[in-house]
């Protein structure tokens, strides 16, 4: 059973960068306005995340780290159907605790005192505490305990690119949020609230963002670069769901490409940042494990009112 509970755990949190992922997911859902990243040795000494959110209140605290425990989904058994929040598995946590040594300090506003938690393996203790409003989540020494995943780790560098990148995507789609990045001890991003454009300005600087046309259609809204900022790559083409920042969109990446239409050379891409709002159960984040993929009940249709809201996007500027 021991061995059944890592493995499992394991499809959930592999590597530091899934960590991260899921910690900004409960700060979504939890409606912070602020979220702090900490990172240390690559995410396998440390990763932090501290927000503003709802808090969990004292006497749910000590479930939150449990299998399957989640606040999020109604007991409805199609409730899984119309996931409207980012989590709905309530196994995060829990695959934290498994892989590391988690740390959960949490308080509603309203609460006077504020709990800790902490986590590893079956072990759990809860004690009182003071905290600011919010939660903060850390989790020391990811894979410790096991040799074998630690070394199929990438390196620490290797890794903090990829969890910079994760929180530049999250910073576009949701930038309306404050944000900051630490990595061992050194501010990596900052991010005050602000438009698509800004988000642009913090990941990827001014010029790029000066570049960028607003784009606005029902269930649609974003920016998209203008012709003279493609570039050979896809990797600065930015789409969510409902919020959930997805990979491996290429129907709408050809979607917006083709809005572009003629204004770019063939095997180029622009800059976009699109974020679609859908009907729940139109999507489906219940893909992977790591629901960054999701299936869309209507791709085709969406993809053409991307075409066509890029297309015009770029008929009103002066190129
Ligand atoms: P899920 O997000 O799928 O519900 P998690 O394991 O990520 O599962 O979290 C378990 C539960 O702990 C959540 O349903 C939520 O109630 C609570 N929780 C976790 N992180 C936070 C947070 N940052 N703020 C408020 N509540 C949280
Ligand atoms: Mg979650």
């Amino acid at each position: 059973p021991h061995v059944a509970r890592l493995i499992a755990a394991g499809e959930v949190v592999s590597r530091p960068l899934d960590v991260v992922r899921e910690l900004l997911d409960n700060a979504l859902d939890a409606g912070a306005t602020r979220v702090d990243i900490e990172v240390e040795g690559g995410g396998l000494s440390l990763v932090r995340v501290r927000d503003n959110g709802s808090g969990i209140p004292a006497d749910m605290v000590a479930l939150a780290p449990a299998r399957h425990a989640t606040s999020k989904l109604a007991p409805e058994t199609d409730a899984v159907n119309r996931v409207t929040t980012l989590g709905f598995r309530g196994e995060a946590l829990w695959a934290a605790a498994q892989a590391g040594i988690l740390e959960l300090v949490t308080r509603p506003a309203q609460q006077v005192g504020a709990a800790q938690v902490s986590a590893h393996g079956d072990q759990l203790s809860v004690s009182r505490t003071s905290a600011p409003a919010g939660t903060t989540v850390t989790v020391r020494h990811l894979f410790a305990h096991l040799p074998a995943r630690l070394r199929t780790q990438a390196t620490p560098a290797a890794e903090v690119r990829e969890i910079t990148t994760l929180i530049g995507r999250y910073v576009l789609h949701h930038p309306g949020l404050h944000w900051r990045l630490t990595v061992d001890g050194e501010a990596r991003l900052t991010h005050a609230p602000s438009d698509h454009r800004g988000a642009v300005a913090s990941v990827y600087g001014p010029l790029s963002a000066n570049r960028v046309v607003s784009l606005e259609a029902p269930g649609l809204r974003g920016v998209v670069s203008r012709p003279e900022l493609t570039r050979a790559r896809r990797d600065r083409m930015h789409f969510s769901i409902n919020g959930r920042p997805v990979v491996a969109a290429p129907e709408l990446e050809k979607a917006v490409i083709e809005g572009l239409a003629e204004l770019i050379p063939a095997g180029v891409a622009p800059l976009c940042v699109l974020d679609l709002t859908v009907e729940p159960e139109n999507q489906n984040p219940n893909v992977h494990p790591a629901k960054q993929i999701v299936a869309l009940a209507d791709l085709g249709a969406v993809a053409a009112q991307v075409r066509d809201a890029v297309a015009q996007a770029m008929a009103g500027q002066v190129l």
